[in-house]
């Protein structure tokens, strides 16, 4: 695939799901994989559009290429806008799997007895991005789990539809949340892997990028 005039989508970052209006829920998503293959697509010419939760990170992507949202339905609403004109998404982001049912509008006052949260599913963003991809899009997805990597992230791939998935195992020092570095194996949508060495994100990205774009034949 030519990545230059591509439009692409990349989900960065974790969401932030409120409880009241100082406290929320979250995750340890640094962004700095999804990033770094942001930068990497808007410098070989990709029209890149970023949807990122809130992080901490220095970019080289014009600020008009960003959208910032918060929680997983923003996530969601700011993606759905793109989902019929994009050519490829990249699922980085590290979305909440549930948000609380209720956010008081108020902060939470303390109390001495225990306090439940009750949580409700967060939508999936891959996963309604499925539901109306064209053959000619590539869908990219990203699985983190501690345990059967390969046996969920295959799962993972049949149910949200993805070209690729990425998969990076918790287990492997230096690789996952965080970290500068990486380590990954790339499942394609026939079961077939390949393993890479740990690498820096920046390398990590541009491996994703050649092996699921660039050097792909899923499109033209
Ligand atoms: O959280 P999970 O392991 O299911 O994530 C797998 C893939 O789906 C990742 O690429 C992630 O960005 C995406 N995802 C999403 N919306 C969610 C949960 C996950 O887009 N609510």
């Amino acid at each position: 695939m030519e990545l230059k005039g591509k439009k692409i989508l990349i989900t960065a970052g974790p969401t932030q799901e409120a409880i009241d209006p100082v406290r929320y829920i979250s995750n340890h998503s640094s962004g700095k994989m999804g990033y770094a293959i942001a930068e990497a697509l808007h410098n070989q010419g990709a029209d890149v559009i970023v949807v990122s939760g809130p992080v901490s990170i220095s970019t080289s992507i014009p600020s008009d290429k960003i959208e910032l949202i918060r929680s997983a339905d923003e996530m969601l609403a700011a993606c759905r806008n793109y989902f019929s004109e994009i050519d490829v998404a990249i699922f980085a982001a590290a979305v909440a799997d549930y948000k609380p049912a209720f956010v008081n509008s108020s902060k939470i006052k303390k109390e001495s007895e225990p306090f439940t949260i009750n949580l409700i599913p967060n939508p999936d963003i891959a996963l309604e991005f499925s539901k109306v991809k064209t053959q000619q899009q590539v869908s990219i997805g990203f699985a983190l789990e501690t345990d059967d990597l390969i046996a969920n992230g295959r799962k993972k791939l049949l149910k949200k539809k993805f070209n690729y998935i990425i998969l990076n195992s918790p287990h492997e020092s230096g690789s996952g949340f965080g970290y500068d570095t990486n380590q990954i194996k790339i499942m394609n949508c026939d079961g077939h892997l390949k393993d890479f060495q740990l690498k820096s994100k920046q390398e990590v990205a541009a491996d994703i990028i050649n092996e699921c774009l660039v050097n792909s034949t899923l499109v033209e």
